[in-house]
């Protein structure tokens, strides 16, 4: 690969616009087909001049991607997926539902009364069990605990007040 930098200002931003012109295109494509905000996905992946002057020399530097913007509850799909937890597309315009459940619901929508978002909700307690501190769901499941709630895992079963790891 050649390191030779582009330094003609001129080839530079003609190349930009030569090669941001079909990335619109195409990013306004994928966020039509995909149901992301097209504005996003431009802001997010269209080329400056720093990311041309990286493809030109053998830099292994990556560009740092923002992050990708968390979408509100109220903007958020309403249907239920096959893993019977929310859907995480943006809902569509004037409707309620992602593109993709807007005419196909297979497995209900979270307003359903009998639903229960099993990622999002597990009932535990926590026990201490041996000396230690676990989380216990009604189904005695025992899960690991930590005082922040992150990374928790499934460990075994509650039997007669010990634990029964997993194998
Ligand atoms: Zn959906």
């Amino acid at each position: 690969m050649s390191t030779t930098k582009l330094n003609s200002e001129y080839v530079v931003n003609n190349l930009l616009l030569i090669i941001n012109n079909k990335l619109l295109g195409i990013l306004d494509e994928i966020g039509t087909d995909y149901n992301i905000d097209s504005k996003d996905l431009i802001d997010k992946y269209c080329l400056t001049k720093d990311d041309l002057q990286d493809l030109t020399t053998s830099s292994t530097k990556r560009k740092k991607r923002k992050k990708r913007a968390i979408l509100n509850d109220n903007d958020l799909c309403k249907a239920i997926t096959a893993k019977n937890i929310r859907c995480s597309l943006r809902k569509s315009t004037g409707c309620e539902l992602c593109l993709k459940h807007k005419n196909n619901i297979k497995f209900g929508r979270i307003d359903d009364n009998n639903f229960q978002d099993k990622e999002a909700f597990i009932k535990t307690k926590k026990e201490i069990i041996d000396g230690t501190e676990y989380l216990v769901d009604t189904d005695n499941i025992v899960y690991t605990f930590s005082t922040d709630l992150k990374n928790i895992k499934v460990l075994g079963k509650k039997v007669n007040n010990s634990v029964e790891l997993h194998t």
